[in-house]
């Protein structure tokens, strides 16, 4: 059991996943708008992020609220969209980590990421080129 419990927290999906590319060989780029909302005096803060083919499949945020445990998962979403080769998401994940002040009470951050993704992709080759015939 505790062998078991050890390979599991060697598994690192973070360092494991492999690039965009290798899995969506025909995505060409695919941009993050990230909206950081928490319930703080502090505005929210927004980042955008473009990622190209060469990037690693991996879409995980730490939350932004300094010693926060918690951050934002967004792989599930961004997968089934790529998957789908659709090219728009929009959506929004709780981070449900437990910030430094709330660590005897356990109650979980509030804080909220609004995303929006935008995938682009290449042209692909088993396209019927009858568009373009006008
Ligand atoms: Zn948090």
């Amino acid at each position: 059991m505790a062998n078991r419990n050890n390979y599991l927290a060697k598994a690192d999906p973070v360092h494991k996943a492999p690039a965009l590319r290798t899995l969506f060989p025909s995505l060409k780029e695919l941009r993050l708008d990230l909206e950081f909302v928490s319930d703080d005096t502090r505005p929210s803060s927004s980042h955008v992020h473009i990622l190209h083919p060469a990037a690693s499949a991996s879409f995980r945020y730490p939350c932004p609220v300094g010693g926060c445990t918690g951050s934002f998962k967004l792989d599930v979403p961004i997968m089934r969209l790529l998957q789908g080769s659709q090219s728009r998401l929009t959506d929004e994940a709780t981070c449900g980590g437990v910030r430094p002040q709330d660590r005897n009470t356990g109650k979980p951050c509030p804080s909220r990421l609004i995303y929006k993704a935008e995938a682009t992709y290449g042209v692909e080759r088993n396209v019927p080129a009858r568009l373009s015939r006008v």
